[in-house]
């Protein structure tokens, strides 16, 4: 019996800090479905189901990714504890986007309204369509920019870390959400970046990122950006 507990603690727990927030996450009025996403009651499971997986994947728990990536966690957990309710509204318009959030102290103000924090929103015609598969990672995604990782642009070449935690975490997809066996190399491809130990030491060295990684993550990837 305490082995087959002990086998069902290390395949599927997580320490039991992201176990409790996850249980508290639970609780009435934390996770709050709103704004025209009332129809979509189970992207409360998709937000447990791709924070369980997420943080499954930065821990380490299936090939250990290292501390930078832990501490990684361990600041998205500070931020769903810390700023409650977190909100998942839905919108219409964007088009082209599937999803947007913001990190702290970064509010964000798009055409269809303002985005606030800790707030995810969700194109109402993604949800809608096949675009859904893998709604999981996009949430993981989403929350990630809760905890201040941003897609680096011009200015900033460093890594996009958003993108390889999804890809390293969830897999490819292409740009309908799905995935394909050769995805997996990419997905594999993404880790293997992650554990250079190098460039993420105990702190992130971005000129050792630019030399060894000069082409930008969507280059390396060829995945369909979900924003
Ligand atoms: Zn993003």
């Amino acid at each position: 019996m305490l082995f087959l507990w002990l086998w069902t603690a290390l395949a599927w727990g997580l320490p039991s800090p992201f176990e409790a927030t996850l249980k508290r996450l639970e609780a009435p009025g934390v996770v709050e479905i709103r704004n025209g996403c009332e129809p979509y009651p189970e992207l409360r499971n998709d937000v447990h189901s791709g924070l369980r997986k997420g943080f499954a994947c930065l821990l380490g728990q299936s090939g250990r990714l290292g501390p930078f990536h832990e501490r990684q966690a361990e600041l998205l957990r500070w931020v769903l504890e810390t700023f409650q309710p977190l909100h998942f509204s839905c919108t219409n318009g964007y088009g082209y986007w599937n999803a947007s959030s913001t990190g702290p102290g970064q509010p964000m103000r798009l055409f269809s309204g303002k985005v606030e924090y800790p707030e995810v929103q969700l194109e109402l015609a993604m949800l809608r369509s096949s675009r859904r598969a893998n709604l999981d990672a996009l949430l993981f995604h989403e929350m990630l920019h809760w905890a201040g990782l941003v897609h680096p642009g011009n200015h900033d070449p460093g890594p996009d870390l958003v993108q390889l935690y999804e890809v390293c975490c969830f897999g490819a997809t292409d740009a309908r959400g799905r995935k394909s066996p050769s995805m997996e190399q990419t997905r594999e491809q993404a880790c293997e970046i992650l554990r250079d130990k190098e460039v993420f030491g105990d702190k992130l060295d971005k000129k050792l990122w630019q030399t060894r990684y000069p082409e930008s993550t969507d280059k390396i990837f060829q995945v369909y950006k979900r924003y």
